[in-house]
Parts: structure tokens; C-alpha cells; sequence
């Protein structure tokens, strides 16, 4: 979602003239959108911020300005802190950060717009970037958050829940098919509650729409809410072609007992009840979660649940953390706090056993042969030369990232367009990533050579 609306605000700061530069000494204006989901990312902006201080102070006409939620949950009190700073815009006000820009830029003096609109006016003027970067996007679909889950600063800093028109939705995602993504991620909190509040149909009439849409080639979405999957959508992954079999299915914890005090609205026997649904539609859909140790008052006993849920379900990843008290969240003042030590000792033993699952999980695919689409060269790139190779990174419908090596004289110097989609036959796996090689090149049936760009 960050990074979605980091592109947003470049693109209002484009319509006044400023480009993206590659590195803050050049720039005229630093904008740092901000997290405030755990405490440790609120530190991050602080210290960033602290050291803009020496910048500003060899180049008095630098701008320095803070979006996002640390922006929206601080305001005016970041501007008191922070005495170099010109700028402080929430997160629904970044349709309104030119114009404040260009008036600190004319007039001078410091502004601090935190405003919540409070309705849809927060999609106005929502548009891609111009040049789209690599083969994949994100669109957003929704804002904000209805579920107050009692550990969560989301509500608070990005309001309530408003879907996005259908309409602009889709147009925004034809556009992007056109000037050549082939691959979009649509985005908010809780997808699963899509145009319930505005009427405008299910999420899973959503998808039906988009994946009508010519040129692109796969679908992904995230988030869900457990409580909210619908069977409708459960369906989807067996009649929509293009959907990536993957799931991003937060559980938060195992026990029932923590998973009330979380008002997640949903119990241990429901989660597993539709992990069991979406694999009998689709057996090989990739389900991964989130957790959260430590909330206050998890006893060794609601930890071992979790341990428990996680060895039945057998994810195929997991995003972990430890409980981060949230001053604006209702279990900031929950009884029953948590060690650092034992919130760590639990971290490290869920990740352990992740690992050990993803590994052996990872290991069950080597010699079958999985449908990647071509991101771009590897990070990875070390054996390129001597072996005339190119590494090449991509993901499997069910989000796996596979690395795979182009023969160098065979394909085009080890170059290929970002999107296609290759058959690879993977030969190693590891904990975080596979390893293959592409299938030979057949014509296909319609008598071309290469690879099918349009199936995910
Ligand atoms: N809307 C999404 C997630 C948003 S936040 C959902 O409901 O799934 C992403 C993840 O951050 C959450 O799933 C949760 O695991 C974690 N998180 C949120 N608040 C947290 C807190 N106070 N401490 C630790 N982790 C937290
Ligand atoms: Fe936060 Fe819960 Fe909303 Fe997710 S569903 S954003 S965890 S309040």
C-alpha cells in the first residue's frame, strides 16, 4: 500500500515540474512517507528525520516534508519536533500536496494538512504512474479500515473503510494493460468487503470484471479478512484463469482466547474450516499469513495453539511479528504485557518452524515444472559470466520466487521482456526461493515459437 501511494505522490509532484532523483543530495524536495503499524517503523522516521537536519542546513532551500501515517497520527506535534521540517500531509490529503508544495515554495512558512475527507473524494484524481515500471502494479481498490481490530493503528490513521468505484477501478487497470503491465495487485485492508457499504457488488464481481481485461495475464489481490472470505470468492480461484492461485490469509494467532481479545471476529475452527475450502477448489493454492506474538495476556498455552495451527495448516509463508503496543489502540491498555525475551524466544520458534515447512514444501516442487513470470535480473547475479548465463528472477502463481538462468547465446544475449511467462523446471529449492531452468522452446499450437504470455 506504501509503495502504491509513494507513486501517488510522485505522480502530484510530477504536475509541478519535480522529477525522481537518485539520491536525496540532489533533491530540492525529500518527501518520506511513513508506517506507524508497529513502533520500530515510527523510530525509523524519526532518525531519518533528524538527519535531514545537516542537509538543510548546507542548503537552506531544500524542502523536507512527511506523508503517510506517522504523519496522520502526529501532525502538528512532528512539526514541533522536527524544526527543519516544512511539511506534514496525512493520508488523505495527498491529492492536496501540490498545491501546499507550491504555496511553501511561493510564500514560505510550514503547513500541516491532516484533514480526513471522510468519503470517496480521497480517489479523486488517482492515476498511474506515466511510465509504468517492470511488469507488475498495484491498484488500489479501497481506503481505511471498519474492523478495529484492537491491536491496529489502521483505522485511526487511514479512516474508515471507502471502496472505490468500479468504474475508475477498471479504467485505471485498462490503461495500465495498454501501456504494457501484465500482472496487477489490487490492494485495501480487507478486499473480501469490496462495495458492501456503497452497493457496488461483491469483490468477487470485482475480479470477474478485471480479469476480462485484455492484456494482462495474472491477478493478485491482498488483503483478506478471514471473517469475510465468502465461498463466491473461494470459487474464484477455480473459474478465473488469470487469478494467481495465492492467498494472503492473516490468522494473527491460534488460540481462540487471544484471537476474541484481538476482536478478530472469527475462531480457530473457522480459519481452518476455510483453508480447508479453498483447497479442496483449488489443492495447489498458495496460502500464507500473518502472526503476531506476544499480544498481551498470550499464554504459553494460546502460544502453543498458534504452534499448533500453523504445523495442521502448513503455510506456505508467513509474515511474523512481535505485539508493538499502539498508543491509539484499545490493547495499548490491555492488562497482561508480554516480555521483550519472551515475545523473542516465541518469534524465533514460529520462524524456525516456518522455515523448516517452507523448506520442506519447497523441496516437493524440485522436477516439477512451474509457471513464472520474468521480473528481471537477478540480485543474484554471480555465476552470469563464467557459466555465459544470465540470472533471472520471477514468481510462481502462488507467489514462490524462482531464480532461473538464460543461456546467454540462445536467448538473446540472456535478455527477455519483464512479464513473459516461462515454463521453468525447478531443479533446488531453498528456504525463500527456488532455482530452475526455462523448458526447451516448442512452437506452440499456434505455431509460435516461445512460451504462452497470456496464461498465469
Ligand atoms: N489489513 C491487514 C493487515 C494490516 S497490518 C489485515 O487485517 O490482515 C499488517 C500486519 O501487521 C497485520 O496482519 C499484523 O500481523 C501486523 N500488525 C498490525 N498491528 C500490529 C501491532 N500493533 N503489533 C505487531 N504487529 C502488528
Ligand atoms: Fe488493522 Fe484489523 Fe483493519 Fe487489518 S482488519 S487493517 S489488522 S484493524
Amino acid at each position: 500500500m506504501n509503495v502504491y501511494d509513494s507513486e501517488q505522490i510522485l505522480q502530484r509532484l510530477q504536475t509541478i515540474g519535480y522529477r525522481q532523483c537518485d539520491s536525496p543530495d540532489k533533491a530540492d524536495l525529500i518527501v518520506l512517507n511513513t508506517c506507524a503499524i508497529r513502533e520500530k517503523a515510527e523510530q525509523k522516521v524519526y532518525s531519518f528525520l533528524g538527519r535531514q537536519a545537516k542537509r538543510k542546513q548546507h542548503r537552506p532551500e531544500l524542502l523536507v516534508a512527511v506523508g503517510g501515517c506517522v504523519a496522520q497520527q502526529e501532525g502538528r506535534r512532528l512539526l514541533e519536533r522536527i524544526p527543519h521540517l516544512d511539511l506534514v500531509f496525512g493520508t488523505h490529503a495527498v491529492g492536496r500536496l501540490a498545491g501546499h508544495v507550491e504555496r511553501i515554495r511561493k510564500n514560505g512558512g510550514r503547513i500541516v494538512d491532516v484533514d480526513m475527507d471522510g468519503g470517496g473524494a480521497i480517489f479523486d484524481g488517482l492515476e498511474p504512474l506515466d511510465a509504468p515500471s517492470g511488469p507488475s502494479r498495484f491498484v488500489t481498490i479501497m481506503q481505511g479500515c471498519d474492523n478495529f481490530c484492537t491491536y491496529c493503528v489502521v483505522p485511526y490513521v487511514r479512516g474508515r473503510e471507502v471502496s472505490r468505484p468500479p468504474s475508475q477501478i477498471l479504467s485505471e487497470i485498462r490503461a495500465l494493460a495498454g501501456s504494457g503491465v501484465r500482472e496487477v495487485t489490487l490492494l485495501g485492508q480487507n478486499v473480501n468487503s469490496y462495495g458492501a457499504k456503497e452497493g457496488y457488488g461483491s469483490f468477487a464481481d470485482l475480479l470477474k470484471k478485471v480479469s476480462g481485461i485484455d492484456g494482462l495475464a495474472r491477478i493478485r489481490f491482498t488483503t483478506s479478512h478471514p471473517k469475510d472470505l465468502s465461498d463466491e470468492l473461494i470459487d474464484c480461484f477455480a473459474a478465473l484463469d488469470r487469478l494467481c492461485r495465492h492467498i494472503h490469509l492473516p490468522v494473527q494467532s491460534g488460540s481462540d482466547r487471544v484471537l476474541k481479545r484481538m476482536n478478530r471476529r472469527y475462531r480457530r475452527a473457522d480459519y481452518l474450516d476455510k483453508v480447508g475450502r479453498l483447497r479442496s477448489v483449488c489443492p495447489d493454492i498458495g496460502i500464507t499469513s500473518d502472526f503476531i506474538v506476544g499480544f498481551p495476556g498470550e499464554s504459553d498455552e494460546d502460544f502453543a495453539d498458534t504452534i499448533d495451527l500453523m504445523r495442521s495448516v502448513q503455510f506456505d509463508g508467513v509474515f511474523a511479528f512481535q505485539y508493538s503496543d499502539r498508543p491509539s489502540a484499545p490493547a495499548s491498555g490491555f492488562a497482561g504485557k508480554i516480555d521483550d525475551t519472551v515475545k523473542k524466544r516465541r518469534l524465533a520458534e514460529l520462524l524456525d518452524l516456518q522455515e523448516t515447512i517452507t523448506l520442506c514444501k519447497n523441496r516437493a516442487l524440485v522436477g516439477s515444472v512451474q509457471q513464472v513470470m520474468a521480473e528481471g535480473p537477478s540480485k543474484k547475479n554471480y555465476f552470469q559470466e563464467a557459466h555465459r548465463t544470465a540470472l533471472w528472477t520471477g514468481r510462481t502463481p502462488q507467489n514462490r520466487i524462482v531464480h532461473f538462468a538464460l543461456d546467454t547465446p540462445t536467448h538473446g544475449g540472456g535478455m527477455m521482456a519483464p512479464g513473459t511467462i516461462l515454463n521453468v523446471r525447478i531443479e533446488e529449492a531453498f528456504s525463500h526461493s527456488l532455482r530452475g531452468t526455462p523448458e526447451i522452446e516448442r512452437p506452440n499450437q499456434h505455431g509460435r515459437k516461445g512460451v504462452d504470455s497470456h496464461a498465469a
